[in-house]
């Protein structure tokens, strides 16, 4: 079927709004239910005057609010949480998001356990793993359709490059593998049309890559951090998702899943290249040649993703 209801859970923040907007301009959307413990039926109200053909509504807690944004959801995208602010990393927000992305879970879990999940709320490299472990105690994990949005990542590197190059930035795809925060976002600029860049360029355009979140943070002086990008981000990836359900080909998007990449390495989450189909996840590709320096970053990227992935398991089981 081409009639898809997205739920967007964290719907009132600074990530939320714009992207409720934003799913509200695909067509492919035929529900769209926004929940936020504030302020959702606001923003539904207001989007829902935009003339596409979804129908929008907007829930709090009260009246089983999170019940009715789940049940019969396709896909679930969850921004909710609290920003970081300036000098917090992203793992500084881990035990706040954690609880709040743990119980948001458990909901999905009770009321739309097939839908497709789609997680922003950061640190997404434990909180993916969270979504996962709370998953499972209830026995309806599908590995198929768990998925870290770093499309923001892959955004970054493309327009960044651009940039450094003075080129149009649609036509400058870079994939972006790893995790999503700091060093573990390693951008393979080898595959990109630029494999030659000087060493100081280089150097400077992953650095910028990986902590571009950092300008939005510093930038906007203590009022939050990247959210129109990001919300942009999240409904590309979202839009991904639909069509790969909607069973068109050729739909890849990087993403941060449950994968077989690293899995011997005991790293059960990776970001790489996936076809997106109608069961969620088609296939996950490999990371492709690599240059020595990306080889490099790999290793310290996986060394960094192992300590964030137990960090997510661990805080599941101490507080289940
Ligand atoms: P960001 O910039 O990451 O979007 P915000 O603080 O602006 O950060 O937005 C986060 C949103 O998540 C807020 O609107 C907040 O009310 C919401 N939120 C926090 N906890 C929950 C929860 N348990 N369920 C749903 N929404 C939540």
């Amino acid at each position: 079927s081409t009639a898809y209801k997205v739920a967007v859970l964290g719907a009132a923040g600074g990530i939320g709004q714009p992207l409720s907007l934003l799913m509200k301009l695909n067509h492919k959307v035929t529900d769209l239910a926004l929940y936020d413990i504030r302020l959702a039926p606001g923003v539904a109200a207001d989007v829902s005057h935009i003339p596409t053909n979804s129908t929008v509504t907007g829930y709090t807690p009260e009246d089983n609010g999170l019940e009715k944004t789940l049940t019969g959801a396709d896909l679930v995208i969850i921004p909710a949480g609290v920003p970081r602010k300036p000098g917090m990393t992203r793992d500084d927000l881990f035990n706040t998001n954690a609880s709040i992305v743990r119980d948001l879970a458990k909901a999905v879990g009770d009321y739309s356990p097939s839908a497709a999940v789609a997680i922003i709320s950061n640190p997404v490299n434990s909180t993916v793993p969270i979504v996962a472990e709370v998953l499972k105690s209830k026995g309806v994990y599908n590995p198929k359709k768990l998925f870290g949005v770093t499309t923001l990542d892959v955004l970054r590197a493309s327009r960044f490059l651009s940039q450094v190059q003075g080129t149009n930035p649609a036509s400058e795809p870079v994939t972006v593998v790893g995790g999503h925060s700091g060093v573990t976002i390693v951008p393979l600029l080898s595959q990109s049309k630029h494999k030659d860049l000087p060493k100081d360029t280089y150097d400077a355009l992953v650095h910028r890559i990986q902590f571009g979140g950092d300008e939005v943070v510093k930038a906007k002086d203590g009022a939050g951090s990247a959210t129109l990008s990001m919300a942009q981000a999240g409904a590309r990836f979202a839009s991904s998702v639909l069509n790969g359900l909607a069973g068109e080909n050729d739909v890849v998007e990087p993403s941060f899943v449950d994968s077989p990449l690293f899995k011997d390495e005991g790293i059960e989450f990776f970001s790489s290249k996936v076809t997106l189909g109608p069961e969620g996840v088609k296939t996950i590709h490999g990371l492709g040649e690599l240059s020595a320096a990306e080889e490099e970053m790999i290793t310290t990227a996986k060394e960094t993703l192992a300590k964030n992935i137990a960090k997510g398991q661990e805080f599941v089981k101490q507080n289940p």
